[in-house]
Order: structure tokens, then sequence, then C-alpha cells
């Protein structure tokens, strides 16, 4: 299919017409973009940053890593690029996951599709034409049939809306938008608000470099050690080998990972059995300690085993009682919230520079220009880290002011909550698809599976749209009705809505309390997604081109 362009290469704006317009140069919007050139479709991708890998090309912050093992966590779709990759370590560090990234684009020619440093501010969809107009920050308006957001669930960084935040007069970060010529901390007095994933991940590099690291943590979280370590050559060879049996059986899982777990309830095995298998795992690293099991985040009896055992880890790690407690998570099921894995995150407090300040019952009342204070007392910091996380999953996607029929703005639609079918697709906003969003395994999965399965479909349903002469795809309102049941349900019959998690949308105040991701698993999620296209896209309506479409 075609494209036509106007307006100069040279920075101005543009005016152009495509068959999709991708919004995100992350893994998502990168595969996406190869997958719909290879099909013929015209695509032009738009991106907010000045290069590809979306999360990690945000992410800078020290000791930015994976948490899904590098060899799982790579595309699956070309045997070449396996093939001609190495990753050196278990988990991969951000710069080597950037670096991935950048591999990818030059080998696949991403690049001259792709708008660096331009946010799509606007998509309205055209009743008239069944096309998309779409508005960008450096007043470009494009149009297309297809709106592609491929606009992470984990990018939208917040910062809270704390008091006084504009007075600080040292510097302030944010994890997930860290200066790309990195920081040094060396002499520094930093403070770091939040205890997530990324504070778990960098505060045992910056309390290194700092000279006092003052640590604000509102939720203890549960974390697990990564044992990290160079991958061995012959490891790497044995699953190069096997790749196309390994990710096929991945695909196929609940997590997008296999896994090796013992069909085994906590609750029938005695103490000794218990305590051997959890040191086991907990040895093995990652997430290896969940497989022990099969019940361990299945019931609050089971989970409280496991739970408990990783506080034991913590007592005996932490050498101050208080401060050990502190650390210790006791009012919410292990993995109801992300599990983090760290490499020397609780040793870290047994350091002199160190300081733990427990703020969940004195939140912080506001920043002043010299640090944070709250009820209890107050702080003198030369930086402060924001490790607050994100507003996940819709955030970046209602960053755009989408209107679809009707002038019906996503924004309201979803005022109460995301609602999707299949996480895919919106009623009332033909031709738009979401890659990884709400109602979807996402963030509960590989992300990189779960990405390829979506771009796949995506792909199959415009190729089988272009040979059957459609003209536009929407979700049914009562098949999305239907999903966004189908979805609460599953995600009611487990622990998860023990957590105050930003899967329910819990960090963001106001934010309605709604479990996002789809929680059946991506290998049922991927047989539903299948059975929906070979029925002619059941719980969808398809709309009949009025003339025929161009074929490459
Ligand atoms: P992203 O990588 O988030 O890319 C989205 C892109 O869209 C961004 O570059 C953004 O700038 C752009 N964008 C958004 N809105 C607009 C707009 N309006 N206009 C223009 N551009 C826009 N997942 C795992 O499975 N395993 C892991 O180990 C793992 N580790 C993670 C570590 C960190 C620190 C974080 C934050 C997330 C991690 N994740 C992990 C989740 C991760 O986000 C996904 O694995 C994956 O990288 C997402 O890719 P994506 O392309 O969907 O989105
Ligand atoms: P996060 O998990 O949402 O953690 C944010 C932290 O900030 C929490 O401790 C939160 O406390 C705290 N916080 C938020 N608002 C606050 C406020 N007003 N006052 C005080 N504290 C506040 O964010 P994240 O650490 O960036 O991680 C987000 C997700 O990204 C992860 O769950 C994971 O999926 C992914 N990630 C993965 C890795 C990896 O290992 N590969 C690394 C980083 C991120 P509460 O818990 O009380 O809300």
């Amino acid at each position: 299919m075609s494209a036509t362009a106007q307006g100069n290469g040279a920075g101005g704006a543009s005016s152009a017409s495509f068959d999709a317009v991708i919004v995100g140069a992350g893994f998502a919007g990168m595969y996406q973009l190869h997958r719909l050139r290879g099909a013929g479709f015209s695509a032009r991708v738009i991106e907010a940053g000045d290069g590809v890998g979306g999360t990690w090309y945000w992410n800078r912050y020290p000791g930015a890593r994976c948490d899904v093992e590098s060899l799982d966590y790579q595309y699956s779709f070309s045997d070449d690029l396996q093939r001609e990759w190495d990753w050196t370590e278990r988990y991969a560090t951000q710069p080597e996951i950037l670096k991935y990234a950048n591999h990818v684009a030059d080998r696949f020619d991403l690049r001259r599709d792709i708008q660096f440093e331009t946010r799509v501010n606007t998509a309205t969809f055209d009743e008239q034409a069944n096309r998309w107009d779409i508005t960008t920050s450096r007043g470009d308006r494009y149009s297309a049939r297809f709106f592609i957001m491929a606009t992470g669930c984990l990018s939208a960084a917040r910062v809270p809306d704390f008091k006084g935040v504009e007075t600080f007069k040292g510097d302030t970060y944010h994890t997930g938008q860290w200066p790309h010529e990195g920081v040094d901390f060396t002499g520094k007095r930093v403070g770091i608000i939040g205890t997530g994933s990324s504070a778990i991940q960098s505060i045992p590099i910056i309390a290194q470099q700092a000279a006092h690291l003052t640590v604000f943590q509102r939720t203890p979280n549960y974390s697990l050690p990564a044992n990290n370590e160079s991958l061995t050559s012959e490891k790497i060879s044995v699953y190069k080998q096997n790749f196309a049996e390994i990710k096929q059986t991945a695909r196929e899982t609940a997590s997008g990972i296999i896994t090796n777990p013992r069909d085994i309830s906590v609750l029938q095995a005695g103490p000794d059995e218990r305590r051997t298998l959890f040191e086991e795992g907990w040895h093995e690293g990652g997430f290896h300690l969940l497989e022990k099991f099969n019940d361990l985040v299945a019931t609050n009896a089971a989970n409280e085993t496991v739970a408990e055992f990783v506080r034991q880890k913590i007592r005996e790690v932490v050498k101050d009682p208080q401060t050990a407690e502190l650390l210790c998570p006791k009012d919410y099921p292990l993995g109801t919230k992300r599990i983090c894995i760290d490499t020397n995150y609780f040793e870290t407090f047994n350091r002199d520079n160190v300081t733990l300040v427990n703020i969940k019952d004195a939140p912080i009342e506001e920043i002043t220009p010299t640090g944070v204070r709250n009820k209890d007392g107050s702080w003198e910091f030369d930086a402060i880290v924001f490790a607050t996380g994100f507003d996940a999953m819709t955030g970046a996607i209602l960053g755009v002011d989408i209107k679809g029929r009707g002038g019906a703005s996503l924004r309201e639609k979803w005022a109460a909550g995301p609602r999707t079918y299949l996480g895919l697709s919106v009623a009332d906003y033909p031709n738009m698809f979401l890659i990884t969003g709400p109602g979807s395994p996402s963030v509960l999965s590989n992300m990189i599976v779960s990405i390829e399965q979506h771009v796949d479909w995506i792909t199959g349903c415009m190729d089988y749209m272009r040979t059957n002469n459609l003209a536009t795809i929407e979700a049914t309102k009562p098949a999305e009705d239907a999903w966004v049941d189908h979805v609460n349900e599953l995600a009611n019959m487990t622990l998860y809505p023990q957590a105050n998690s930003w899967y329910l949308g819990a960090n963001v105040p106001g934010k309605p309390r709604v479990f996002m991701p789809y929680v059946g698993g991506v290998g049922a999620y991927r047989i539903k997604c299948d059975e929906v296209a070979a029925k002619g896209y059941e719980g969808f309506t398809l709309g009949a081109a009025e003339r025929e479409l161009a074929t490459v």
C-alpha cells in the first residue's frame, strides 16, 4: 500500500498519509514497523525520545537491568538476529539492552521510518474518510487508516504532587527520565523516595557513591536475589540451538517464560522440606523461589509461608533489627505487587551512610528548598531521586487526546477505568489498536512475548482487511463489556486485589481502582485471540470499503 508525504525533512512540520501511524519506538513500535513493512503497508513511527528502545532509552538510572533473564528477554521473530546477538549476563544491564534495541533498528533499517523527538498530541477518527487524523508536538498532521498505540505500559513517569517540589534548590531526578550523561553522586547527600523495583536496583549503587543516602519508604517490597552472573558460552550456545523450541514453549506458558514448577502444595510439605526447597529457590535466584510449590501465589495460607521465609531472610541480612522490621513487607501477599529482583539491596542497609525513613504513617508533607520534611522531621539533601514509578498502563495512552466515533473522548470513556476488548481494541475507536493494552496479559508476562503476539495479531488483522476489502474494524460494545467482566472476574479470583499496586492504579491518587492486566496467562490469551481471528474477527464489526483498497 502507499504513503504520500508533503513537507520538509529539515525539521519543519509535515503532512503525510500512511496506512498506519505507530506511536512509540520501544520494542513494540519497532517490531510493529518491521512487520507492517514486510506485509507491504506504509507506516510511520512517531517517538518522543531521540532514539529507539523505549523503556531502555529512558530508564538509565544506575543499576537498571531486566528482571526477566536476558536470553528470554529478546525478540524471537528472526533466527538470524538471535544467532548474531550474544547476551553477556544472566540479567542484562540497561546499556546492553539499549545496544540491542539499536542493533535491531540498524539491522532492519528501521530508522528511516521513525520520526524522533516528536510527541503525538491528538488522534481523531474521521468518520467520513474512515481515517485517523494525527497531530504532533512539531505541528505535523498525519492521516492514517490505522492508528497503533505502542506507547508502553510503564512510560509515563510520575512525580507525586509533593507540595513545594519546584522550590528545591538541589538537583532532582526521576528514575524513568534519567540524564543520558549519567549522574555522579560522589560526596553528595542524596534522598531517594520510593522502594519499588527502580529504587531497589539503584539504591545499592547510589549508596556506594553518595556521602549519605536517605531512603524514604512508604511500603516495603518483597525482593529476591538476582544471583546475577556472566553467561557462559556453553549456556548461550545451548539456548541458541534450541531457540525456536524454547520460544514456542514460552508462548504457551502463563507468563511467557518457561518455568519448572513442582506440583506440590506447600501446605502438604513438612517444615524441613519447605525450608530446603525455599533455600534452593532463594539461591537459584530470580523468580525460581516461586516454582518450588504450586500454590505459593494461590492462597493466603500458602503465600504466608513464602512471605515469612523472605521476611526471615531480610532479618538475617539486615543487622539493625528495627531497620530489618521496617523492610519486611507484612500487609499484602507476596506477588500481588511486582516482585523485585535485586543485587545487595537489603545488605545496603548495613552501610553507615544509609538511613531508612518510614513514611507510611508520616507522609512527606513538603519538599523544601533544602530537602524533605514530614511531621517527624526534616532532611537536607544535595539531590533527590524520585523512584516513584509511573502512571502505569493507561498514562501514556491517555497522554494522547484520542477522539473516536462522534468525537467520543477516550479520556472520558475511561474515566472509571480502562475498557477494552482483548486489551487490543476499544469500542467506538475503529482501526485503533493498543499493543499490550489494559485487559491483556502485558505486565504480568515477559513483555517481549506479549508484544510479539499483539504485533503479529494486528498485522494479520490488517492483512485480512486488505484481502477482504474492508475499511474498518472495531470492537462491539457487548464484546468489550463481556471481556471487561471476564478480566475482572479472573482478577477477583486471585490475591492481586489485596495489595495497593500500580496494577490497580493505586499509586496515583484519584485513579480508578481497576485491576488492569489480564491474569489468564499468555498461552490461554493467545488461543483466545487466535480463535477470534479464525472466526472472522468475532466480537468486532467489520466495515466494507466503498471502493477497493490499493494492494501491494
Ligand atoms: P516502551 O518501551 O515503554 O516504549 C514506548 C515508547 O512510546 C517510549 O519510547 C515513549 O517515549 C513513546 N511514547 C509514549 N507516548 C508517546 C507519544 N504521545 N508520542 C510519541 N511517543 C510516545 N518487562 C519485562 O518483560 N522484563 C523486564 O525485565 C522488564 N524490566 C523493566 C525495567 C524497567 C526499569 C521498566 C520501567 C520496565 C521494565 N519492563 C520489563 C517492562 C518494559 O516496559 C517492557 O518490557 C518493554 O520494554 C515495553 O516496550 P514497549 O515498546 O511496549 O513500550
Ligand atoms: P513502583 O514499583 O511504582 O514504585 C514506586 C515507589 O514509589 C513505591 O515504593 C511507592 O510506594 C513510592 N511512592 C509513590 N508515590 C509516593 C508518594 N507520594 N510518597 C511516598 N512514596 C511514594 O515504580 P518502579 O520502581 O519504577 O517500578 C515500576 C515497574 O517497572 C516495576 O513494578 C516493574 O514492572 C518495572 N521495573 C522493572 C525493573 C526490573 O527489575 N527489571 C526495574 C524497574 C522497574 P507505594 O508502594 O507505597 O505506592
